[in-house]
C-alpha cells in the first residue's frame, strides 16, 4: 500500500497537467513499513520530488530521470533519513496503466510507481503500482492501493501558520 499526504498528492498530478502534452516524472522520498504476517508493506511518502524529463526525442510517451540527478536526489533524501520508496510520472491522453517500456525500465524492487492520466490537460485517474519480486528475472507490477492522508503535512502547515501571524 502506498500512503502519501494530499498536498503531495494534488502536486504530483498538478506537475503532470503543467508539462502536459509532455510527461512529468518525479521521485517518491519517504520510508517504508514491511509488512508482517498477514499485513503488507507500506510505502509511506514524506515528500515529493520534481525531475526533468530527458527524453525530449519522444517526451510524451517515454520518460526517464538522469542518473546524474537522481544521485542528487538520493543524497537529498540521505540529508533528510529518507529513502527512495518510489516513482511517479504521467501519461498525456493514454490510460493510468503501466506500459512494457514502463516494465523495462522499472528496476526498483519494493518501490511504488504511480501514474497519473492527464486527459486533455487535465489529470484524471491516478494508479500506483507495486514492484514485487526478489530479482530483475521475477519482478512484476501488482496493483497497489493509494490512501491518502488528508491531515496537512508539517509544510504546510507552517506556511498556513505563518499566514495567520500577519
Ligand atoms: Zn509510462
Amino acid at each position: 500500500m502506498l500512503r502519501i499526504h494530499f498536498d503531495d498528492y494534488e502536486a504530483l498530478r498538478a506537475h503532470g497537467q503543467e508539462t502536459y502534452p509532455h510527461e512529468c516524472c518525479g521521485v517518491l522520498l519517504g520510508k517504508t513499513t514491511p509488512g508482517e504476517d498477514n499485513s503488507e508493506a507500506i510505502n509511506h511518502v514524506h515528500q515529493i520530488v520534481r525531475a526533468g524529463n530527458t527524453r525530449t526525442d519522444s517526451a510524451h510517451n517515454r520518460y526517464n530521470i538522469a542518473p546524474g540527478e537522481l544521485i542528487k536526489i538520493q543524497r537529498q533524501a540521505r540529508a533528510l533519513s529518507l529513502d527512495i520508496v518510489g516513482f511517479y510520472h504521467s501519461h498525456p491522453d493514454h490510460p493510468a496503466q503501466w506500459s512494457p517500456t514502463d516494465f523495462a525500465e522499472a528496476h526498483w524492487l519494493g518501490c511504488s510507481y504511480i501514474i497519473t492520466a492527464v486527459e486533455q490537460g487535465k489529470a484524471v485517474l491516478t494508479n500506483s503500482f507495486l514492484l514485487s519480486g526478489t530479482t530483475e528475472d521475477d519482478k512484476k507490477f501488482e496493483d497497489e492501493a493509494i490512501q491518502i492522508d488528508i491531515a496537512p503535512s508539517l509544510a504546510a502547515t507552517a506556511q498556513h501558520n505563518q499566514k495567520g501571524q500577519e
